[in-house]
């Protein structure tokens, strides 16, 4: 049987690679940060992690993984409700709640998992779900193992929501969900709205943080805290993954109820293991360092908006956003490839987005922003960003 699967998965995998779709990973050999060696032995400057705080290479992090290690060994070796809850898992759910204005807090392995296991227990074929078009793969998997009643609108389209909400008035319970950000524009949604539609069409709603926690509102509590509805949204689903460490590790907070329901239903939850202790001890020093002071949320949002404002000025065609996601929008997919390989060259490591992840004739080069960029950084890919750009006639 293999030899006939084998030759299947060559032609597949060769399709790939004429599409121009294949991905290789390029090998790094340092810590992540905002300077990185990889393996050819080039250092580069990082404008693609999802490291928002600087947080993967944070020396207090890393310093309450080791005290976790030697405290509290290396793994809990069971699921939570066996014998692999430990006192810092608890301390960490709670942490969470407290940093959002939430009531309860229950952790998982990853965000995937946590918008995985959420939908399934709390909704059922009397039910619906209302998802934006452009949330998260992980959202659309949870939705696909529910089976609630699928109703989709149009990215952050308020008019099309208000459609669909309609459109599911003769169900018992409505949730709407959404990102918080939107990866790939960075725009941010307006949950303001969503929550004003969600009061008039009696429905809950949802909010994945995973790109906006500690990174968008003021003190970096998510869109929640931008749009002023801190404690106001029924779930909440988000990353230690991103912003908040960069290691392993998801989220659900919200209502108690709800919480309290995932603890006995949720599948990832009951039959996948526990995080290591060491992720929970640093991601209570994480809350701890971003609640006694917002030393890095500031230094993320003056780096953004110095970087949106240089690129502005020199021409670049940039997505406005509050998030850090600056998409410098080239439209032409060829273009945006040669443009982050000749980027790399310059020492800037960022990365091309063309047609399926996004729309096509939207190829864009996605920058993402970090408080551990220092502005030098920030001027030496703005240079690189203008010389490339004049070099293809992107600029003039
Ligand atoms: C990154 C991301 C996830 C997945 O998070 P992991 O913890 O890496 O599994 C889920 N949702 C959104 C919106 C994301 O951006």
């Amino acid at each position: 049987m293999y030899a006939d699967y084998k030759s299947f998965l060559e032609k597949e995998i060769s399709d790939i690679k004429e599409a121009g779709l294949y991905k290789n990973e390029r090998i790094i050999v340092s810590p992540q940060s905002s300077e990185i060696k990889i393996n050819s032995g080039q250092t580069v400057l990082n404008f693609c992690a999802n490291n928002y705080l600087g947080l993967a290479n944070n020396p207090e992090l890393i310093q309450a993984a080791k005290e976790a290690l030697d405290s509290h060994g290396y793994g809990m070796a069971s699921v939570r409700f066996i014998c692999g809850t430990s006192d810092l898992h608890k301390k960490m759910e709670k942490a969470v709640a407290e940093f959002f204005g939430t009531e309860d807090t229950i952790l998982y392995a990853a965000c995937f998992d946590a918008n995985g296991g959420v939908f399934e227990p709390l909704l059922t074929e009397n039910d619906a779900i209302i998802s934006d078009s452009l949330n998260h793969a992980s959202i659309i998997d949870g939705v696909r193992l529910c089976k609630a009643q699928r109703f989709r609108y149009e990215n952050a389209n308020m008019e099309d929501l208000k459609k669909q909400l309609q459109a599911a008035q003769s169900c018992k319970f409505r949730l709407i969900v959404t990102d918080g950000v939107f990866s790939m524009d960075g725009n941010v949604a307006p949950l303001d709205k969503i929550y004003e539609l969600a009061n008039e069409y009696n429905a809950m709603v949802m909010v994945d943080e995973s790109h906006s926690a500690g990174v968008v509102g003021k003190t970096g509590r998510g869109v929640t805290e931008h749009y002023n509805l801190k404690g106001k949204i029924e779930i909440i689903t988000g990353t230690l993954g991103k912003a908040f460490g960069g290691a392993i590790g998801g989220f659900t907070t919200g209502k108690k109820e709800i919480i309290e329901m995932l603890r006995q239903r949720s599948r990832p939850y009951l039959f996948s293991n526990s995080i290591p202790p060491l992720v929970a001890a640093a991601g209570i020093k994480m809350i701890e360092m971003m609640t006694a002071t917002t030393t890095l949320q500031d230094k993320l949002h003056k780096n953004t908006e110095y970087f949106m404002e240089k690129m502005s000025k020199v021409g670049f065609d940039i997505k406005p956003t509050a998030s850090a996601i600056c998409a410098v929008m080239l439209y032409d997919a060829k273009l945006a490839q040669d443009f982050a390989s000749k980027l790399l060259e310059e020492g800037i490591y960022v990365t091309g987005f063309y047609y399926p992840v996004v729309p096509k004739g939207l190829a864009r080069i996605r920058v993402q922003l970090s408080a551990a960029h220092e502005i030098k950084h920030l001027d030496k890919a703005v240079t690189a960003f203008e010389k490339v750009g004049r070099d293809l006639g992107v600029l003039k």
